[in-house]
């Protein structure tokens, strides 16, 4: 076939090229391969044994502060919450355990008490109830959270929103689906894919996560670079606010400028300032091609000219700019015995196209591979069009997590800088730990300038989170970058805020997190720092 002998000729013009038919294909992750005894936060609130972690016992938990003067849930409380939600409100221990510890098994909290609302209306009873008892509730929706954020600190009531999984509505015209929070991400890609369109947001976590989460995080993901953040394709939200009343800013109009832009507030809110019980959303049309291509350089420099070319070259149909250093095919050879698809370089690049015409498609890769070869930006590379070599690209790059959970106790950052500086990080870090780190390595998404900096070592120690934390952070700060590009503040993060935000913004996320929330019962603990200044 044309596309046959298209990867040929391209296989034949790089200098070396290993058969990608050998490659392990990754299935999507599921949480429990993700739970590793090694697996931990900065925070550190866990050690490492030979079988699962076990939650050091803390009278703080994960440096939060004391807890705050709420109320206690009572047994007239319990009543309550039977009566609205029959058989919906759970307290069987055992059932509320899986909801009170993080995805990473860092941060577990200690509530009692689960809720299990089926529509808007009962959002509302359950907050109305608690901001008049003063009850703490913590919002939950597939708690695949990194920051801490999805669990309760201490006995927070859990509210998730995993029964609030109905598709509402969606238009084939406009691509305009609306639904409620709690639908999984995966659920809605497979409503739509059937209907060729697509979600504008995929995770590794797509098979838990829900919408509603997604919303309350800001998620960015493998698309991003093509179909832009959350801020954008999200057109409408309906949200319950701290005292029960329901903001209905479900819209679905693409365009609006009737004065403030009230649901861009609980977009990245995490909880804090209302539940998101309904979302609308602007959803792309399936492509009809897909090409994947795994690409080898010697600096990053090339790296970043090759993301310039590709950029210039490939214009509309790049989808995805992923990178990954040498150490983390390292560890990916050593831990997953996933074999290297071309010869060892030093940086490694996948690059997605989607389109809809696969013969352009076809056309302009092939004269973008041939410039970035003669202009020797990259060494060797190769090309998959078949779903299952495209898979088994892809999870070169979205297993490079799993890698590292078997390399030691994991120090995880996600950062967002300057995209010429993004490497530097990573070298600079090496440098400064010298022989005290196992690994430290680089990964993440170059399109959009977010780089995922993991630093391992064979347990859980202090000495060297010293050396690593505030060194991390200062570095963030001189280049003006973020130091949370799509993970969040959560409970881990929220007290080094003042690295990328001035404290007059600070300020103002605090007042108007009182004016939503005036007694803070929503996510208490969480994204606002404990000294807001
Ligand atoms: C393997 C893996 C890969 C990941 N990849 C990415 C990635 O590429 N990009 C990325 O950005 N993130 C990624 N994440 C992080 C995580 O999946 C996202 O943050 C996701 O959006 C969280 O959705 P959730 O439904 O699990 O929310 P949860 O974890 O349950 O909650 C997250 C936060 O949102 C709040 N919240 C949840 N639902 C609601 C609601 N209805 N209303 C108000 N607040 C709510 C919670 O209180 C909490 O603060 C990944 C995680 C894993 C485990």
């Amino acid at each position: 076939s044309r596309i046959f002998q298209r990867t040929v000729r391209l296989r034949a013009a790089v200098r070396h090229l290993c058969p990608h038919s050998t490659l392990t294909c990754a299935a999507r992750l599921s949480p429990a391969d993700f739970h590793s005894p090694f697996l931990a936060c900065s925070s550190g609130q866990f050690v490492a044994s030979t079988r699962k972690l076990h939650v050091e016992p803390k009278s703080s938990p994960a440096g939060a502060p004391e807890r705050l003067p709420f109320s206690k849930v009572t047994d007239e409380d319990l009543a309550y919450f039977r009566k609205i939600l029959p058989g919906r409100t759970i307290t069987d221990p055992d059932l509320v355990e899986s909801s009170n510890v993080d995805w990473l098994k860092t941060v577990k909290g200690s509530s009692e008490v689960l809720l299990r609302p089926q529509t808007t209306e009962e959002v509302s009873q359950i907050l109305r109830y608690c901001y008049n008892r003063n009850l703490a509730v913590n919002p939950q929706g597939g708690n695949t959270g990194l920051v801490g954020g999805s669990v309760p600190v201490y006995d927070e009531i859990i509210l998730s929103t995993s029964l609030m999984n109905n598709i509402l509505t969606f238009d084939n015209i406009s691509g305009i689906l609306t639904c409620q929070a709690g639908c999984v991400l995966e659920n809605l890609s497979l409503y739509l894919e059937e209907r060729d369109y697509i979600m504008p947001l995929d995770l590794g976590a797509k098979g838990s996560c829900q919408i509603g989460g997604n919303v309350a995080t800001n998620a960015g993901g493998l698309r991003l670079l093509r179909y832009g953040s959350l801020h954008g394709t999200v057109l409408g939200l309906e949200v319950v606010l701290a005292d029960g009343r329901v903001l209905d800013c479900l819209a679905t109009l693409r365009k609006d400028n009737t004065g403030y832009d009230l649901k861009q507030l609980f977009i990245g809110s995490e909880g804090t300032l209302g539940v998101i019980t309904a979302v609308s959303i602007l959803c792309p049309r399936k492509p009809k091609s897909t090409n994947v291509v795994f690409l080898g350089c010697e600096t990053f420099e090339e790296l970043l000219k090759t993301f310039q070319l590709c950029r210039g070259m490939l214009g509309e149909i790049l989808s995805a700019f992923e990178f990954l250093d040498s150490e983390c095919m390292r560890l990916l050879n050593t831990h997953l015995k996933l074999p290297n698809p071309i010869s060892d370089c030093p940086f490694y690049i996948v690059i997605e196209t989607s389109g809809s015409d696969p013969d352009h498609d076809s056309q302009k890769l092939d004269n973008f591979l041939e410039e970035a070869i003669a202009s020797t930006f990259v060494t060797d590379g190769t090309v998959a069009t078949e779903e299952s070599k495209i898979k088994a690209l892809w999870s070169m790059r979205e297993r490079v997590t799993e890698a590292l959970t078997h390399d030691g106790f994991t120090y995880k950052y996600d950062i967002s800088l300057p995209v010429e500086r993004i490497y530097q990080l990573v070298t600079d870090m090496r440098q400064h730990l010298g022989d005290r780190a196992k690994s430290v390595v680089g990964y993440g998404h170059v399109g959009d300038g977010n780089l995922h900096l993991n630093i391992t070592s064979p347990a859980k120690d202090p000495a060297l989170l010293a050396a690593i934390e505030p060194f991390v952070y200062e570095w963030t700060a001189s280049c003006q970058g973020s130091i949370s590009a799509e993970h969040g503040l959560g409970l881990k993060k929220r007290n080094y805020i003042y690295y990328s935000k001035p404290s007059q913004a600070v300020a103002l996320m605090g007042n108007i997190k009182a004016m939503l929330d005036p007694k803070g019962i929503l996510n208490p603990y969480k994204t606002l720092p404990d000294n807001l200044k």
